[in-house]
């Protein structure tokens, strides 16, 4: 494991909060699991209102590296979570710091929904993340290929076109491909 990697992932965002939302960086910090971002939503319901208001309450953009997991199955097999015959998956984002973020399906996630290529391939993420849980809305999707960033799309040889998600040409109807090129020289 690439421990400058995780650090960055992991402390970047955190290290540059005041120092009145370090408690809540606190608070998050406690052993963390694959489900605790449902946990917390339903925590927050009953916690003492002073608990609540400790918490950041902005919307942050962060920076995450981790690979993708069904929940569900995450949660079954960990816990005996109930796991219905032809369940719905709900993907989510095991982060290289340790902690789990569901993700919302929207436009920039929707290659981890289609294309199950993206879903085994480290991921690295700018999101949105939602003041009191562990929610994630996609704002940037990118792939780590041996420990270098790959900006990832789709391509459309006859159009010439970019998407970002695995669905047909918006011009030709015809299929795209996956492309993923290199950002960055490896630094180790
Ligand atoms: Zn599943
Ligand atoms: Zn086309």
């Amino acid at each position: 494991m690439n421990t400058a990697l995780i650090r960055a992932a992991c402390g970047g965002d955190e290290a540059k909060a005041p120092a009145s939302r370090r408690s809540a960086g606190a608070l998050q910090s406690l052993p963390s699991v694959v489900g605790l971002g449902l946990a917390t939503l339903l925590a927050s319901c009953a916690a003492p209102v002073e608990r609540v208001a400790d918490r950041a309450e902005e919307v942050r953009t962060v920076i995450l590296r981790g690979r993708v997991i069904c929940l569900a199955e995450e949660l079954h097999q960990r816990y005996g979570a109930e796991l219905p015959t032809n369940h719905e998956h709900v993907w989510a984002l095991q982060a290289s710091n340790g902690r789990g973020y569901t993700l919302l399906r929207s436009h920039f996630s929707e290659a981890i929904w289609l294309d199950e290529r993206v879903r085994a391939r480290e991921l690295e993420l700018k999101a949105r993340l939602f003041p009191g849980t562990q929610a994630l809305e996609v704002q940037r999707l990118r792939s780590v290929v041996r420990g270098v960033v790959q900006d990832l799309y789709y391509y459309c040889d006859i159009c010439h076109i970019q998407s970002v998600t695995p669905e047909q040409c918006a011009c030709c109807q015809g299929p795209v491909e996956l492309v993923e090129k290199p950002l960055e020289r490896r630094s180790d």
